[in-house]
């Protein structure tokens, strides 16, 4: 059983739009000032207003929306607090104290419960706004959670969040692969698989380049900027969909194949800071590809695991000997045994063999983890690349 959320697009009338629009920003607003008195309050004399404190206030607010969609704010104000605190603990980067939010923050409305009903797979029917289509191109599944409202710079959008999915399992054979992140590619398998970046997202990156340029010879303030950052808000939501739409599929087929998936522990928030471009936005999606993997591989009974880094590229996978390898080199030559291969699918196969030597250390002497988290393995420290 999982929580997922299915995202469908949805065809307000301009009637509903002007209320949708009125509805966010009188909930911006009331965000806004509930956040004031929740800071105000603990300023005066340390008063912490609990989410039902500030539910309370909200009918103070002469508005017409539906109750859970105002209790549904209190919940944002007290999760970004939450939040807020969780990251002054963990000490990462900027902790980051709840923010008053502009309308261009501002981009959506929760029903927590009720409030919402889908009358056919073409009409849903939302409180207080009314009747409008929808495209339900799948079937919602588990039990309906949550249901959102969202704004974006393509049109609007229904979203439903469920709970109680049932994972559907997928029979495979025990095999195993090693993932290693490509500099010109996106990915290298150690079976000699190349996954290129798909051709359409580098153009859209080419165009939002020339894009960005083009406004920032616009005045500020005026009419022709606000029309070209609308254009750039569009094209960024489009690639941002592209990339995950490419995201999903090419992990799906991967964990198709293979039961044993190793990959490289690396710290993302190190990577972005890399100058190249390219090489920067690859970084980014291997975050989220990884995350995808490692839920999409529980489908197969499957394992994710993280091997150390250290060495997997300067390491010859024939006969573990190693040397040194500038970015620059392509080729991996071992100066020992004289093994020739390519260097990322070098690195790849010592990923593909730290991970089986880790999941051999770990089922010796215990029965595999069954809960979520402990499915992936992360590796120790030390790092010896099998010898052949
Ligand atoms: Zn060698």
């Amino acid at each position: 059983m999982a929580t997922q959320n299915f995202r469908f697009r949805i065809y307000p009338s301009h009637k509903q739009i002007n209320k949708l629009n009125k509805t966010i920003s009188n909930c911006c607003f009331i965000y806004n000032k509930l956040l004031e008195v929740k800071v105000n309050a603990y300023k005066k004399d340390k008063t912490n207003l609990s989410q039902f404190d500030l539910n309370k206030l909200t009918k103070d607010f002469n508005v017409p929306i539906h109750s859970q969609v105002l209790q549904n704010i209190s919940k944002r104000i007290n999760d970004a607090f939450n939040h807020f605190f969780r990251r002054v603990k963990e000490k990462k980067g900027k902790a980051g104290f709840p923010r008053f939010k502009t309308l261009n923050k501002y981009k959506s409305i929760t029903f927590p419960q009720s409030g919402f009903k889908l009358l056919s797979n073409k009409k849903l029917s939302v409180s207080k706004i009314g009747n409008m289509p929808i495209v339900l191109h799948r079937v919602p599944k588990g039990k309906m959670k949550t249901f959102t409202i969202k704004r974006t710079a393509i049109g609007w959008f229904a979203i439903f969040s469920c709970q109680d999915v049932p994972i559907e399992k997928i029979e495979i054979k025990d095999n195993h692969i090693g993932i290693d992140i490509g500099i010109e590619s996106f990915a290298v398998l150690s079976n000699g698989t190349k996954i290129e970046n798909p051709k359409f997202l580098r153009k859209s990156e080419k165009k939002i380049f020339k894009l960005q340029r083009r406004l920032s010879r616009k005045k500020k303030g005026s009419a022709n900027r606000k029309k070209e950052r609308f254009k750039i808000a569009k094209l960024h939501e489009r690639i941002f969909n592209q990339r995950q739409n490419f995201l999903h599929k090419t992990s799906f087929e991967i964990i198709k194949q293979f039961k044993i998936i190793s990959v490289e522990k690396l710290n993302i928030r190190n990577m972005v800071k890399n100058h190249h471009l390219a090489k920067s936005i690859n970084d980014a999606s291997w975050g989220c590809f990884l995350q995808m993997l490692s839920y999409k591989v529980e489908r197969t009974g499957g394992q994710l695991v993280r091997v150390n880094p250290k060495n997997t590229s300067r390491t010859c996978s024939r006969c573990g000997n190693i040397q040194d390898m500038p970015l620059s080199k392509r080729q991996f030559k071992c100066l020992s045994c004289g093994f020739v291969c390519h260097r990322d699918l070098n690195a790849s196969i010592n990923i593909d063999t730290a991970g089986q030597a880790e999941i051999s250390n770990a089922c010796g002497d215990t029965v595999r983890p069954s809960s979520e988290k402990a499915r992936v393995v992360e590796a120790g420290t030390t790092y010896e690349p099998a010898l052949p």
